[in-house]
């Protein structure tokens, strides 16, 4: 009687610890609450748009499977979205005797408003007069200047704003934007340039309990760089993947890899993926080895008991 209560406690706790572990399995990494960041995969950094990243369009058949493949994975799936004004301060056309690709400093009072300089004509609407501020209360931001791009509200053409038709989107996506302030720029989905403003997302992370985030899209060596390293900065577990990335440059796309693995962002590939999430100080996810491992050992225990019974 009594081998027979021990063995119907045993069996009970095995059946309950199986269930949760499966449950949990469903709806967490490891432990882990996931999003999946898809950053910047519009038209216009898209092949024909007018800032085209090199290669652009072959992330998306890699982010696509990423969301297929991990879709009881990701809690959520943000998509941030470059949305300029027409006269946008990161545009080259906006800076007279400057050509794209030129690096400007751009100064901001301590509001973070932006004031008319050498490259910051004084019929500038965005740029105020700060020459009354003394230089300690200023700061200084280095700008790169852009052909014009993802222009808030157009739809065709090389300066869409639009996502790509091929990506797979869902009805519970977020869409985060960004640059939408017309002086000051914002590579990083989380904060502009100037560190002066931050957009929604990390609150949107914060509500849903995400602690894990997994960075995909365009372009490796700015947007992608910044927003892994903010959310690394903020605390979050980052998981950067390389082939779901392309970068404008060689140069640069090379510095911000070996950036962001100086500081500890685990930089992966999509084949990765599995792996790099798994966390074996954490509880045991069905399909696992150490799940099957805890199923194995409970029917050998429950075996031993009811033969000893
Ligand atoms: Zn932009």
């Amino acid at each position: 009687m009594k081998m027979n209560l021990c063995y119907l406690f045993v069996e009970g706790m095995l059946v309950l610890l199986t269930i949760t572990a499966a449950l949990a399995g469903t709806q967490t990494v490891r432990g882990h609450q996931a999003a999946l960041l898809i950053i910047d995969v519009q038209d216009c950094f898209l092949p024909r748009g007018s800032l085209a990243v090199s290669d652009g369009d072959q992330v998306i058949p890699v982010i696509n499977k990423l969301r297929e493949d991990f879709k009881d994975a990701f809690s959520l799936v943000v998509l941030s979205q470059d949305w300029h004004c027409p006269d946008h301060v990161s545009f080259a056309s906006q800076h007279p005797g400057f050509n794209p690709y030129s690096v400007v400093n751009l100064t901001y009072n301590a509001d973070g408003a932006l004031c008319h300089g050498a490259s910051v004509p004084s019929n500038f609407p965005y740029a105020v007069d700060c020459s009354n501020q003394p230089g300690s209360k200023l700061r200084v931001v280095q700008q790169t200047l852009w052909p014009d791009h993802c222009i808030r509200n157009v739809t065709s053409g090389g300066t869409s704003a639009e996502f790509s038709p091929l990506l797979t989107m869902k009805d519970s996506d977020v869409v985060v934007r960004k640059g939408y302030l017309c002086g000051v720029d914002s590579y990083s989905a989380f904060f502009d340039n100037g560190g002066f403003r931050q957009t929604e997302l990390n609150g949107i992370l914060k509500e849903h309990n995400i602690d894990l985030v997994v960075v995909t899209g365009l372009a490796l060596d700015y947007c992608v760089y910044y927003t892994s390293k903010d959310a690394h900065a903020l605390g979050y577990k980052v998981l950067t993947v390389t082939d779901a990335a392309r970068g404008v440059a060689p140069g640069s796309t090379e510095a911000a890899l070996e950036d962001m693995k100086n500081i500890g962002i685990e930089l992966i590939t999509a084949a990765d993926l599995e792996g790099a999430l798994q966390d074996p100080s954490k509880g045991a996810n069905p399909g696992s080895f150490s799940f099957y491992l805890f199923v194995a050992l409970g029917a050998v225990l429950t075996a031993f008991l009811v033969f000893k019974s």
